[in-house]
């Protein structure tokens, strides 16, 4: 009998969607009049079609396939040199400095942000927010390792700032933060990365929503601060920056200065490292969805991309507009796809859930589902249709007008 990781039995079952899902159909069967009106504002994938640029480059992808000549198999496992050049490229548009060979392509930043916990042994105290992107948490308890929460509520703006009196080994940040929405400052990364440098920590940064900054003060790359270089992995994903939810392509930057000395003495590099564990288990993101990914960050393709950010932005305007003239206290909404709010009237989150899907018939994600500082709080996403998140907010209006 093979002795399994039983690290897998302290996983919380991630009943979430699964949920929602249930809760949602068993409505719809009991009312079903009601039911077709049912507005889903709790997806968290995109419903934009990819654009013109990238599909062009796409279907080159695919001709290059059909014939010996241009045909391409394995490639290089870190991903082609013209897909990093032209993230490097982007990189250096947003005003920051970045070497393609730090730069690995991948199929996503869910795998990568899973991955990396390869590189780290035992007995590190690690930092993860609450409420956050669920990954972070779930990855480590498959590792058997501990977790600290780095507690995200009202008082901070869901922005949690390190404690000078607590070490840290690896610290996880989400900027834009999926939940919650909220976006650091240059001033409060500045003080992560001080704390980071003085700890000999290494921050693990998902900036997946980097392009919904609008923002020009705030920074969309923990390596516009200075000393990051050397404390930080970044992780970027053109998912929802893209519409590559489908199509998966992601990126993760792992600069060569980022060193450590084991307990041996010997300094390892997490490029390095990263490079050897992609090497080893990872053989490269098809050439087809590269050829794609290349074009996004082409004049052409990021403006494309934009068009896609500006429409589902209205939509969180709409709804951040809606919430501040019925007082419900949100945050998020500006630089992000999604709002945070606070649940009205004390109801915890799946009372809210139930609340609005029973009485103006709009599903939404409970907070609960996201940690522990989530449970009385709701999100609701920019990404459906315009129409339809006016419609939405229409119902909130005559609910707790
Ligand atoms: C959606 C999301 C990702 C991952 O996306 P991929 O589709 O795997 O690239 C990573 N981090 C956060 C916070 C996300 O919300």
């Amino acid at each position: 009998m093979p002795r399994l990781n039983e690290n897998y039995l302290n996983l919380k079952e991630s009943y979430l969607f699964s949920e929602i899902a249930h809760r949602t159909s068993s409505y719809a069967e009991k009312n079903p009049e009601k039911g077709a009106q049912i507005i889903r504002l709790g997806i968290g994938d995109v419903t934009r079609p990819l654009g013109k640029t990238v599909l062009n480059a796409l279907h080159e992808g695919v001709d290059a396939m059909a014939s010996a000549e241009t045909f391409k198999g394995y490639g290089p496992e870190q991903g082609y040199e013209a897909t990093r050049n032209a993230i490097s490229a982007y990189y250096r548009k947003n005003g920051v400095s970045i070497d393609p060979e730090a730069i690995f392509i991948s199929d996503g930043a869910k795998s990568d942000t899973g991955n990396i916990t390869d590189l780290f042994g035992p007995g590190n105290v690690i930092l993860i927010p609450d409420p956050v992107y669920p990954v972070y948490v779930d990855t480590n308890i498959m590792r058997g390792n501990e977790v600290t929460y780095l507690s995200g509520n009202a008082d901070n703006d869901f922005l949690p700032m390190p404690d000078k009196n607590q070490h840290a080994d690896i610290i996880y940040l989400c900027s834009p933060n999926n939940p919650t929405g909220a976006c650091y400052n240059k001033t409060q990364l500045t003080e992560w990365v001080e704390y980071a440098l003085a700890n000999d920590a290494v921050i693990l940064f998902d900036a997946a929503y980097e392009a919904f900054v609008s923002d020009p003060e705030l920074p969309r790359s923990i390596f516009a601060i200075e000393g990051a270089g050397k404390c930080a992995i970044e992780f970027c994903s053109l998912s929802k920056t893209a519409g590559f939810t489908g199509t998966r392509c992601g990126y993760t930057v792992v600069p060569k200065e980022l060193k450590f000395t084991a307990s041996t003495g010997a300094v390892m590099s997490l490029n390095a490292m990263w490079n050897r564990r992609q090497c080893t288990k990872f053989n490269g993101t098809s050439y087809i969805v590269q050829k794609g990914a290349e074009v996004v960050f082409s004049e052409e393709g990021i403006r494309e991309c934009q068009e896609n950010i500006t429409y589902y932005k209205r939509n969180a305007k709409v709804i951040a507009d809606t919430l501040t003239a019925l007082g419900i206290r949100f945050f998020g909404g500006i630089n992000s796809p999604y709002i945070w709010f606070e649940c009205p009237n004390g109801m915890d989150s799946w009372s809210c859930f139930d609340y609005l899907l029973e009485n103006i018939q709009v599903v939404g994600t409970p907070g609960a589902g996201f940690g522990e500082n989530g449970k009385n709080y709701f999100r609701l996403t920019a990404f459906g249709t315009y129409e339809k998140t006016l419609e939405a907010m229409e119902r909130f209006q005559k609910l707790f007008h």
